[in-house]
């Protein structure tokens, strides 16, 4: 049993494919975990370095509390069950589960005691004397799990075990496998490109696409809440409806406009509050998910319905319980190409339609999704990035929501008004603004608070549980964005610092004291030529240390030349950017360091910079300064009085994120 921990894993192969970007996930004991992606996203890669088949090319892994990058498979106590099961055949069934325990040489009585309640877990306990080709292939994988379920391994690794099945067996094993994991009690990582076997049996799944995780969440997470188009069409069947449209805001609606047809619904703004509004100008291209529930043809629903659109019927296709009825928005449609107006709907009643049919369908819209339509990322998150509020702007007040806050000295802004960008993590516990508590719910990890204010519902992402019915609120002003006329004119403070640089080696000449050995080995030599054997010393008198002699040698001196400013790099930090072996030369190679400014301190040496301002939030200060043309931020102490002109900085090496830049691989 154990949790393991991916941080920062990428893989490049030695032909040059980044086969895996920046996997990073925290995997508990007992978690029953499935990559799922179209082939060639990276899931095999993943799962073989975890096995350790496929040496990581930077990041960290870890099974339990312990380091495994460099760490053989067979000492990583895994156990790893193939697509393609390889059983000896010349071996019985007995023989095959226990030839790896064999190869250990266990004892006797314990290979036995484990191959029989293997096999009783399975299933197979008759078949332990037959040989696999008198087996089925659904047989040979359950004889094949058998042989990694003896191993009894900290971790169980599952690459497509069932691919090779058809698929009532495939359906049959699959059951099978989440039982067993439960009846085990080990951590399970299974690799399929199967969306359903993913979410049949994943306690959380982990979407993959192009060598980059798309989405990690629970079945029921990622079927409801998918976070970009990708994941919304890959999981579920059929296919969620996607189709090209418009939103505008008119009053306190919103306008849905689907393109390519005069279907258009009305919403209440309140469906969007968790919208960019630049999304909502009437003109921005968005990508509008529906899925088949969620369309209905009943004639009550349509009936309550405020936004329903009309279908031309196509075909339809039985599956026994429930039918699927294709039509197209555009009533010049088809109903048979994959298209932005075809819409598959799924439907319950007996009423029988005829291909031409025009019929109204009623969109459920509190399940509706949107996606931009470049990035296709979700634009109605379920933590959204912002609050978007008006907001009016006199001296030095900013009003929003009916209520007033200060402005700080580092904010210059003209009166007028405008649009308060406050990013969920902004909104701080404590302070001066009261808002009435709607609800707090944890999504995925965090803690999503939503709140009324003046009306409009705002939400903060806070580390406190909240029980009150009220909060008192502020908001941490750095963070804040103003826009007017959809221009910025109040921008936040980034909150990355980022320098370019290098990773160097050095041979220098030093004077290093000998090591026990040289010393050990000069001793018995100055021993030897005086000639004096050794005398035990009087019990009580003190014993004289021969003195320690340093030696001139030639010792490799890593550093980081960071901005043209040289720091030592520490031994760890090293050893990992040279061990990113597959990134041939790590030496002289283009560098990008990132920290945060609280990682910066001002001192008489370091990074070269040129202050620009003080910029005085309140409860903190910081300096603007540009390092060549780029803009850094850095954290002042209130012991810094003040300042100009040439300043120099010192970042905490430990806090340093590397990032090789040509590849943009994270090394550390
Ligand atoms: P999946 O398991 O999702 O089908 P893989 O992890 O097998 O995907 O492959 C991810 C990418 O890495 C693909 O582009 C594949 O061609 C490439 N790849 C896999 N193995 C190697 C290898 N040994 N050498 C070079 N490229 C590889």
């Amino acid at each position: 049993m154990a949790n393991l921990s991916l941080k920062h894993i990428y893989k490049v192969y030695p032909n040059g494919v980044k086969a895996v970007n920046d996997f990073t996930m925290e995997i508990a004991d007992k978690e029953f975990i499935v990559f799922v992606g179209p082939s060639g996203c990276g899931k095999s890669t993943t799962l073989r370095m975890i096995a350790g088949l496929e040496d990581i090319t930077a990041g960290e892994l870890k099974i339990g509390d312990l380091v495994v990058n460099d760490v053989e498979p067979k000492d990583r106590d895994i156990a790893m069950v193939f697509q393609n099961y390889a059983l000896y055949p010349h071996m019985t069934v007995f023989e095959n589960i226990a030839f790896g325990l064999r190869l250990r040489k266990m004892p006797r009585e314990e290979i036995n005691r484990r191959v029989k309640e293997a096999a009783e877990i399975l299933g197979i306990t008759e078949y332990l004397g037959r040989k696999p080709k008198e087996m089925s292939g659904g047989q040979r994988q359950r004889v094949s799990l058998g042989r990694a379920i003896v191993r009894e391994p900290k971790v169980m690794l599952l690459d497509e075990p069932l691919s090779n099945l058809d698929a009532k067996l495939r359906t049959q094993m699959r059951s099978e496998i989440a039982k067993l994991h439960k009846r085990l009690g080990t951590t399970f990582i299974y690799v399929t490109h199967d969306q359903i076997e993913a979410m049949t049996m994943g306690t959380r799944i982990v979407v993959m696409k192009d060598g980059f995780v798309q989405q990690i969440d629970t079945p029921k997470n990622l079927y409801n809440y998918p976070g970009n188009k990708f994941v919304a069409g890959f999981i579920g069947t059929p296919q969620m409806n996607f189709f090209e449209g418009t939103l505008k805001k008119v009053g306190e609606n919103v306008e849905v406009v689907f393109k390519y047809t005069d279907a258009k619904v009305i919403v209440p703004y309140s469906y969007f509050y968790k919208t960019r509004p630049s999304y909502l100008n009437g003109d921005t291209d968005v990508i509008i998910g529906l899925r088949a529930e969620n369309v209905s043809l009943d004639p009550e629903v349509v009936a309550k319905s405020n936004a329903t659109i009309k279908v031309k019927i196509s075909h339809k296709e039985e599956l026994g319980n429930e039918t699927l009825i294709y039509g197209d928005i555009n009533m010049e449609g088809d109903g048979y190409t994959e298209s932005s107006t075809r819409i598959i709907i799924k439907s319950i009643s007996e009423i029988e339609y005829s291909a031409g049919d025009i019929v109204d369908a009623a969109l459920d819209l509190d399940h509706v999704h949107l996606f931009d339509a470049a990035t296709e990322v979700s634009i109605l998150p379920r933590i959204p990035e912002f609050n978007y509020l008006d907001c009016e702007v006199q001296g030095r007040e900013i009003a929003f929501l009916g209520v007033k806050a200060e402005l700080p000295p580092a904010i210059e802004c003209e009166s007028g008004v405008g649009e308060l960008l406050i990013p969920t993590d902004a909104i701080k516990l404590g302070g001066e603004i009261e808002a009435q508590v709607v609800g707090i719910e944890e999504v995925l990890g965090k803690k999503l608070l939503s709140m009324e204010l003046g009306g409009r519902r705002i939400f903060a992402v806070v580390d406190e549980d909240v029980t009150t019915p009220t909060v008192n609120i502020s908001l941490d002003m750095k963070k804040i964005s103003v826009l007017r006329d959809g221009v910025e004119i109040v921008s936040p403070m980034p909150e990355t610092v980022s320098f370019s640089g290098k990773f160097t080696k050095k041979k220098v000449i030093e004077d290093v004291p000998e090591t026990e050995a040289e010393r050990a080995k000069r001793l018995a030599k100055e021993q030897k030529r005086a000639n004096v054997t050794e005398e035990t010393p009087e019990e009580g008198a003190p014993v004289a240390e021969p003195p320690v002699v340093t030696k001139r040698k030639k010792v490799v001196k890593f550093s980081l030349d960071i901005e043209n400013a040289e720091f030592p790099a520490p031994e760890e930090i090293a050893q990992k950017l040279i061990a990113a072996l597959t990134i041939k030369r790590v030496f002289d190679k283009k560098y990008r360091f990132e920290c945060t400014p609280y990682d910066l301190t001002i001192a008489e040496q370091g990074i070269e910079a040129q202050l620009v301002e003080i910029l005085d939030y309140g409860a903190e200060r910081f300096a603007h300064c540009t390092v060549g043309d780029k803009a850094v931020y850095v954290k002042l102490d209130d012991s810094i009085g003040s300042l100009d002109g040439i300043i120099h900085l010192i970042p905490e090496i430990d806090k340093l994120a590397i990032i090789q830049a040509d590849m943009d691989i994270r090394l550390v």
